[in-house]
């Protein structure tokens, strides 16, 4: 199995509810290691850029409204197959579609604050990666 990275962030429907402790077990109990991390609050223009491929959806508005809302937590993950793990562990992106002990199902209220973001692919979690930490603020 190959070791990569992803990029999460603890949506500000998980911070609200001081649910970073309780994901972070979720996240390090499914074998991944949390390998930097902070907690900051996106400007518009940070959350616009950061889902710029969802520029033209209908939700797009809403969703920078929501990611600005309040604090998030930005981590980078790093383990075996880490993209396809994490995603995994958080569960389908509509929690009624996430199965049974996903991070999703069990705190995410709904679609639009589903409470965690991952990496889709291995070429979007090294831009978003890049995006929220310099290289010498990662330590695997
Ligand atoms: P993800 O990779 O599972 O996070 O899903 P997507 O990349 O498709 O969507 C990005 C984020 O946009 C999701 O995690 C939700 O927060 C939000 N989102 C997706 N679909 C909808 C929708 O139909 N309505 C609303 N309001 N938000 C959505």
């Amino acid at each position: 199995m190959a070791i990569e990275r992803t990029l999460s962030i603890l949506k500000p429907d998980c911070t609200a509810r001081n649910l970073t402790g309780e994901v972070n077990a979720m996240i390090e109990g499914a074998g991944l290691r949390i390998i930097a991390q902070k907690r900051l609050r996106l400007s518009q223009d940070m959350a616009e850029a950061f889902y710029g491929v969802h520029r033209d959806r209908g939700f797009f508005g809403d969703l920078v409204k929501f990611m600005t809302s309040g604090p998030v937590v930005v981590q980078a993950l790093e383990g075996d197959n880490a993209i396809a793990r994490y995603r995994e562990v958080m569960g389908a992106t509509n929690p009624y579609n996430a199965a049974p002990n996903t991070i999703r199902r069990r705190f995410a209220s709904n679609i639009e604050a589903n409470s965690v973001h991952g990496s889709d692919s291995a070429e979007n979690a090294a831009i978003e990666i890049n995006f929220f930490f310099r290289e010498d603020e990662i330590t695997g």
